[in-house]
């Protein structure tokens, strides 16, 4: 048994298919839980999830600059590798795999993987190429680390649903597995650009998630899921976000427009608090 002390750090493609590997030949399989770092109780759920699935976790910790528009806060994006470490360690993980942004996109690199119609949707919409980025990077991963299970969070929904449309479209050998969403005990999901919010806007945050949880309960009783999503725009807009980017009841499978009962639907938000833009889903009751 290793002690939580045990966990490695590689920062190369070929350290990291060398561990793998082997594992493997060890017969002992493999969960991988990608994450951009600044790691919270969030991301350290979904590695006690992977626990429960595979005999050894990886966590890859790269904040991807192909996922961030240009006017996007990839520089100030918050980092702390040392923190995130000693997280790590504590719950027993295998292996963080940190590499530097040239050892995923050499210079040479030209090949994007993208995922039109889903990946256009939504967060596509407001930030263009983001799911381009997200598709490349988690797909370069999937390659090399080769886990048996991915994780994911349901707290971005749509970045779930773009993953295992690509996985199912390449034919890349793992099982995607979605977690729920940590919130705080106010109801604002857990996340890395929480830092950003000031004291004030910390207080004005959990608007967006009591504002979707209305909206599902209205929608499920028979409210318009058109008018209810731009009543639930004019309530953020009240409570203090500067911009809505969209509110609104999806089918949770394709992210069209709700149909109703028959189907399983979702409500997403996407909102800026001041600089910080917030997102933010629940699945309709
Ligand atoms: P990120 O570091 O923001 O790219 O997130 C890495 C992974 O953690 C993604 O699969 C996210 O969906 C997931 N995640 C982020 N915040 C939360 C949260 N509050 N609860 C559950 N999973 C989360």
């Amino acid at each position: 048994m290793d002690s939580p002390a045990d966990i490695q750090i590689v920062r190369t493609v070929a350290d990291l298919r060398s561990c793998v590997h082997n594992w493997r030949r060890s017969g002992e399989t493999i969960a991988l839980v990608p994450t951009m770092g600044a790691l919270h109780a969030g991301h350290l759920q979904l590695v006690q999830h992977a626990q429960t699935q595979a005999d050894r976790i990886v966590v890859s910790v790269f904040v991807n600059p192909t996922q961030f528009g240009p006017n996007e806060d990839f520089a100030v994006y918050p980092r702390d590798e040392a923190g995130d470490t000693t997280k790590l360690s504590a719950l027993g993980c295998d292996l963080m795999f940190v590499p530097p942004v040239e050892e995923m996109y050499p210079p040479e690199a030209l090949t994007r993987v993208s995922v039109p119609s889903l990946g256009d949707l939504l967060e596509g919409e407001f930030r263009p190429g983001f799911f381009t980025g997200v598709a490349t990077v988690v797909c370069k991963l999937l390659l090399q680390a080769l886990p048996d299970v991915t994780v994911f969070g349901e707290k971005d929904y749509q970045q779930l649903l773009v993953v295992r449309r690509m996985v199912a479209d390449l034919w890349i050998p793992t099982r995607i597995e979605g977690a729920p969403t940590v919130r705080e005990a106010d109801g604002l999901a857990l996340s890395s650009r929480n830092a950003y919010l000031s004291a004030e806007e910390r207080s004005i945050a959990p608007t967006l998630n009591r504002t979707l949880c209305q909206i599902a309960a209205d929608v499920t009783t028979g409210a318009d899921p058109i008018v209810r999503g731009e009543l639930g725009a004019a309530d953020l807009l009240r409570a203090g976000f500067t911009v809505v980017d969209y509110v609104t009841v999806r089918d949770a499978e394709t992210l069209l427009p709700w149909s109703g009962p028959a189907r399983p639907g979702r409500v997403l938000a996407a909102a800026r608090l001041g600089k910080t833009r917030l997102i933010d889903n629940i699945p309709l009751p």
